[in-house]
């Protein structure tokens, strides 16, 4: 093992959060790696391509329009953060970011590979020969061949991913494409293989400023030196003493080469790890467990210590009214938008044809890409005649486009119009007038 500056050989461990770990991580690594191909009527389901302005998220489609709603997502996103780091701390961090899911699946391959982290740390020393070599060899190229995947996925989040594929299989992917995809596999190869714990130390903008948000009543992982002090050991050999054997498996199983024991430290992304390393050092000397568990500060000093506080449950309600606006936002999202503008300055005007007309200007915007063109009608006012495109199309440029609407027997009185915009299912009526009032004059 182990120290901040030194290699750390992460040594596996198992135990009930080292699986709560793989509850949570392997439905996200499905969704990250399935999502990306489903489609729903030849569309993607989930797509962030700026480039084309086509923005889906679970098969409907965002524009510039629905900003809020996306904005409403972070700010539901960023509450939930601040809610699990107040409760819990570091919780995000060892159990859902992406950082250390992949940090867990890389460590898995150098396991796999090169054998337990006791091996890898002796053969550090050795020669780089042989069947070290290949194994070496092998490991980088397994963690290579994740990166790439990882990065394509990612990619194919922004980048139609079917059609990507099929650039590259044909190799008429633009260079672009392919030097994005090489950056995306180098920082995933980077990050997860070779800087790893670094990231959470000293890069992470996350770490640095939940410190704030975390009290004296946050349950973090933690060591309880009333049971555990002073460890057993060779000048401490009294088996009665307290319940740390020294072992130091907590410290060899700890993805950032910490010692939980040395007290509460921000380098810790509360993954559980030590505690299920430890509990089984507690089975196996007939210890009771939990002598690191998540436990808050006033916890360890034995003090009452209230887990629903004032601002965890102010930061759970933002949460939830962001959530609920989101959600809100989402359902009446708008497909369509028309807007119905009369001609300024003139109220009617008599053609040659004894016709007495009203000038508009009409301005559709589609935000669904399944709705090409849209149809302009007249829902009242069967006497009256409409002039102009019976269909517009949908390329969401929003120009406005003139119309006119005559009557051969104009009425003493200002009607009131409903024009219809008809696109596949999408319905949208919009109300204005049509005025002939001072022809009674
Ligand atoms: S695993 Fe438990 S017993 Fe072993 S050193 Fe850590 S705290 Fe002590
Ligand atoms: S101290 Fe324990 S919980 Fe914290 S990072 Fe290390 S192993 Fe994970």
């Amino acid at each position: 093992m182990t120290s901040q500056t030194s290699k750390i050989h992460v040594r596996l461990t198992e135990g009930r959060f080292q699986n709560l770990r793989r509850l949570i991580s392997w439905p996200l690594l499905l969704a990250f790696f399935g999502l990306v191909w489903v489609q729903v009527d030849g569309q993607p389901w989930l797509l962030f391509d700026f480039t084309q302005r086509r923005i889906v998220v679970f098969g409907s489609y965002f524009s510039w329009q629905d900003l809020h709603i996306m904005t409403g997502m972070m700010i539901a996103g960023a509450a939930l953060l601040f809610t699990l780091a107040m409760a819990w701390g570091r919780v995000w961090c060892g159990f859902a970011c992406p950082q250390s899911i992949w940090t867990w699946l890389f460590l898995r391959i150098e396991h796999w590979v090169e054998g337990r982290a006791g091996v890898r740390a002796r053969s550090d020393h050795l020669p780089l020969k042989g069947q070290r070599l290949l194994r070496r060899i092998i490991k980088h190229g397994l963690w290579l061949l994740l990166a790439l995947v990882t990065g394509l996925t990612f990619t194919g989040y922004f980048v139609p991913i079917r059609e990507m594929v099929m650039q590259l299989v044909t190799m008429e992917a633009s260079l672009p494409l392919l030097t994005w995809l090489l950056c995306m596999t180098l920082l995933t190869y980077l990050n997860a293989g070779l800087v790893r714990e670094q990231i959470c130390l000293h890069a992470c903008p996350y770490s640095r400023f939940q410190g704030v948000m975390m009290d004296d009543a946050t349950r973090k992982v933690s060591y309880d030196r009333l049971r555990g002090e002073p460890r057993r050991s060779s000048e401490n050999p009294n088996p009665a003493a307290a319940a740390c054997i020294d072992c130091t498996l907590c410290v060899q199983v700890c993805p950032t080469g910490i010692d939980i024991r040395d007290g509460m430290q921000a380098a810790c992304i509360d993954c559980g790890a030590c505690i299920d390393a430890c509990d089984q050092v507690m089975n196996k000397t007939a210890q009771p467990t939990g002598l690191i568990r998540f436990a808050s500060e006033k916890a360890l000093r034995g003090e009452a210590s209230r887990l629903w506080r004032s601002k965890l449950v102010g930061y759970l309600l933002i949460t939830l009214v962001a959530l609920f606006a989101t959600g809100y936002g989402f359902v009446s999202k708008k497909e369509l938008t028309a807007e119905i503008r009369r001609e300024r300055g003139e109220l009617f005007r008599w053609l040659s044809d004894g016709q007495l007309c009203n000038f508009y200007h009409i301005k559709v915007e589609g935000f669904d890409p399944t709705l090409t063109q849209v149809q302009v009608t007249l829902l009242n006012q069967p006497e009256l005649q409409l002039y102009g495109p019976e269909y517009l199309p949908l390329d969401n440029r929003g120009d406005w486009v003139a119309y006119r609407i005559c009557t051969a027997s104009p009425q003493v009185s200002t009607l009131p119009l409903l024009v219809q915009f008809t696109a596949n299912k999408t319905v949208l009526v919009k109300k204005s007038s049509f005025i002939t009032r001072t022809i009674s004059g």
